[in-house]
This record gives structure tokens, C-alpha cells and sequence, in this order.
């Protein structure tokens, strides 16, 4: 079993502030890991494609996800699919398994009519919001009961396919920086970069 409490440190350490998307990715994180009966583990058996777009409210959600999954940006195994919502679908890609968790609307919309919010949308930094106000709002997402918070769906089959990896790469006859061989591109007969190609 995994469980967002124990993630909390490791979430602000990545964050870097406190507030109620975090934390609520962590929750929906740690059920859908709960739900497919999956451990966290430092390759990418996991993939989790979560819903957001981009410059819009609570994208914290993401962090939280990346921190208890530990699917992150760097493996490549954490995907928007700009829908400008917050669900996150959880595939384990060897059982070819998913679960869709999306934050429940209702306590979506009282994380935003609190103080926290009257700070951010008067152009307060996340980081200079008093702890007062920022704690309690973290607590209560982390510690709500999950039924309070989230929709989960069913498990559902996910026919998972492992797109090829590559280990290839070249070094720009150019700028001599190393490419993927992929990303190559030839130039009056030179083998170069994207950038040098123009
Ligand atoms: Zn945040
Ligand atoms: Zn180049």
C-alpha cells in the first residue's frame, strides 16, 4: 500500500511550496497506485498521463503525481494531454492495466474560495503566502478521506505499447554537440543538428 502522507516531505522538497494541488496530486497518485496494486519503482513500468494544459491553476497537481509515482519528466513517463482538466490516468504497462482518478469537482471549488486563492489571484508567489494560511489548506488535502476528494474509476485493460528506445546518437559535424541519431538531419552533405540545419 502506498500512502500521500508518507510522500509529503519528499513532494515540498520538490515543489518548494506549500498548497492544496500538491498534495491532491499525491492522493489521486497514491490511490491509483493503490487501485492497480503497483509499487514505486525507479524504472518506467509506470506511465501516468495526466490532463492538464498549461499556465492555468493548480498545475501542482502534476508534482505530486511525478513525486509518489515517481513516473517524472526526465524517464519520460509522465504525459499532458492538454485537456485543462485534472484527472491522471496510471498505467502499469506490463499488466497492460489503467485507472482514471480525477479530483472531485466540489472540493476543486473550495480549494479556491479560500484565503490561499485571495493571495494568489492578487499576485502573491505561492512561497510568500504565511504558513497560516498555506498549512492548514496542505493538511486538509492530505489527510481528507479519499471519498471526500476523488473519483476513481474502475481498473480498465490499456493495450500499452513500448514505443522503441534508442541509444543511438552522433556528434554534429557543426557545433560538435552530441544528438540523438533520430534528430539527425544532413546538410551539404554534412551529418548535423536541427539547430545547424536551420
Ligand atoms: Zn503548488
Ligand atoms: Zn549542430
Amino acid at each position: 500500500m502506498v500512502n500521500a502522507t508518507d510522500y509529503a516531505d519528499l513532494g515540498l522538497k520538490l515543489h518548494g511550496h506549500k498548497c492544496p494541488a500538491m498534495p491532491m496530486g499525491l492522493r489521486a497518485g497514491a490511490v491509483a497506485m493503490n487501485a492497480l496494486g503497483v509499487e514505486r519503482t525507479g524504472d518506467s513500468a509506470l506511465l501516468a498521463i495526466v490532463e492538464l494544459g498549461e499556465n492555468h491553476c493548480a498545475t501542482c497537481f502534476a508534482d505530486g503525481i511525478q513525486t509518489i509515482t515517481g513516473c517524472t519528466f526526465g524517464k519520460g513517463n509522465i504525459k499532458k494531454s492538454h485537456k485543462g482538466k485534472w484527472g491522471v490516468t496510471l498505467i502499469d504497462k506490463k499488466a497492460k492495466k489503467a485507472v482514471r482518478v480525477v479530483p472531485k469537482a466540489e472540493a476543486m471549488a473550495q480549494n479556491k474560495k479560500t484565503e490561499f486563492m485571495k493571495y494568489r489571484k492578487s499576485g502573491v508567489p505561492p512561497t510568500k503566502i504565511p504558513e497560516s494560511v498555506s498549512d492548514p489548506l496542505f493538511q486538509k488535502v492530505l489527510n481528507a478521506p479519499e471519498e471526500m476528494i476523488l473519483n476513481v474509476s474502475e481498473v480498465f485493460d490499456y493495450d500499452y505499447v513500448e514505443p522503441a528506445h534508442t541509444f543511438e546518437s552522433f556528434v554534429c559535424e557543426e557545433c560538435g554537440e552530441m544528438v540523438v541519431e533520430k534528430y539527425g538531419r544532413i546538410k551539404g552533405g554534412k551529418k548535423v543538428c536541427i539547430d545547424c540545419a536551420g
